[in-house]
């Protein structure tokens, strides 16, 4: 484990850094957009050998994903009629895809201890986290009572979920109790690349691509130029400058959760949007950041959260168990690698 004191802030933008090269390459094209999404910024650039809809098509399949199947907030999605199921004494039986992230939602919670819930709906609804966004000060915004916070914590965690495969079934049924609210927003974006993976697997004319949605990103096959792929890391007392810069080459996942993501301010205190399922207020681990680089984008975007929540320490037998790579920023900018994070992290000078 390799120490760093946080970078200068006159260091490098953007998030990305992408270079077309294309010597010895000339029919492979870049199609880039940028596109907003599961209330955040979704950047594309693929490389094709024969132009289509590619860019279009992973928008739509981003918001088909939110609109049919995780959303809370839009009726449309399976996971909101699974929420309006709480407290009706009724099993429901869930689509394969929703069966198998609960599934792994709730190995998840188990071995983190708790510190990953996607059964955290009633707390974040108390915070009202989805009306919040990065900086913005919102003058109504009240920090939620002892005894409310108390409430919505006894009907929050996964012991409000039941989850029964049948034997040799890939659909599992899922019973919520009275006011259980399931909230997929910690792993969302992370499931979007997965999507998105195999549909460039599915595209043989896709050659290379990188997408990012919010702090979660893919990359994935090859730069023209043979050049590998470059992931800036933000620095998270400003996140419009790196701390240091990813050099990939291939498939890779990668999600950020940070306390600069989404947040409030009040009485000079800055509420976060990453709870503590033990308290109902923004986890206080000592950490700012968390980078995790995993097999999966459910992985790299749950991990990440869970991480956050845990600490340093605990975060990273998390996700050592899971041989995942991880990078934590503490608050006082001190940056913490497991070993394979340091061959892939460069400092920003
Ligand atoms: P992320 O930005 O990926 O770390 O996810 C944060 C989002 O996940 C929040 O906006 C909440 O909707 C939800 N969330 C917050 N805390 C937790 C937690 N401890 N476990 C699972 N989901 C959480
Ligand atoms: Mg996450």
């Amino acid at each position: 484990m390799k120490k760093f004191f946080r970078q200068p802030f006159w260091a490098v933008l953007p998030i990305f850094m992408l270079f077309l090269g294309g010597c010895g390459q000339g029919k492979v094209q870049e199609i880039g957009r940028v596109d907003t999404a599961m209330g955040t910024v979704v950047q594309q650039t693929v490389y094709v050998t024969e132009m289509g809809k590619q860019t279009e098509d992973i928008l739509s399949l981003i918001l088909e994903l939110e609109e049919e199947t995780l959303s809370w907030r839009l009726e449309t999605s399976e996971l909101f009629q699974v929420n309006a199921y709480a407290g009706s004494g009724r099993w429901v039986e869930l689509s394969e895809e929703l069966s198998r992230i609960l599934e792994q939602c709730a190995k998840l919670t188990e071995d983190s201890g708790g510190a990953f819930d996607v059964a955290l709906g009633p707390v974040a609804r108390l915070w009202n986290i989805d009306s919040w966004a990065a900086g913005l000060h919102t003058e109504s915004f009240q920090v939620p009572g002892k005894q409310e916070l108390e409430e919505a914590l006894a009907q929050s965690g996964m012991e409000q979920l039941r989850l029964e495969f049948l034997p040799g079934e890939e659909c599992a049924d899922v019973y919520l109790e009275e006011g259980a609210a399931l909230d997929l927003g910690a792993v969302g974006k992370g499931l979007a690349l997965d999507v998105i993976s195999r549909y460039l697997e599915a595209d043989a004319h896709v050659t290379g691509a990188v997408v990012s949605v919010g702090g979660s990103v893919l990359t994935y096959g090859e730069k023209p130029d043979g050049t590998s792929w470059r992931v800036g890391i933000a620095n998270p007392n400003n996140s419009s400058v790196n701390l240091g810069i990813l050099t990939l080459t291939g498939q890779w996942y990668i999600s950020t959760s940070g306390d600069y993501e989404r947040y409030v301010e009040s009485g000079g205190v800055r509420y976060h949007h990453i709870l503590d399922p033990a308290t109902g207020y923004p986890a206080d681990s000592g950490l700012s950041s968390v980078t995790v680089l995993a097999e999966n984008g459910l992985l790299s975007d749950g991990l990440s959260t869970a991480c956050f929540v845990l600490g340093r320490e605990r975060g990273m037998a998390l996700a050592q168990q899971y041989g995942a790579e991880a990078l934590f920023v503490e608050k006082d900018g001190e940056i913490f690698m497991t070993p394979g994070m340091e061959a892939l992290f460069q400092p920003v000078e």
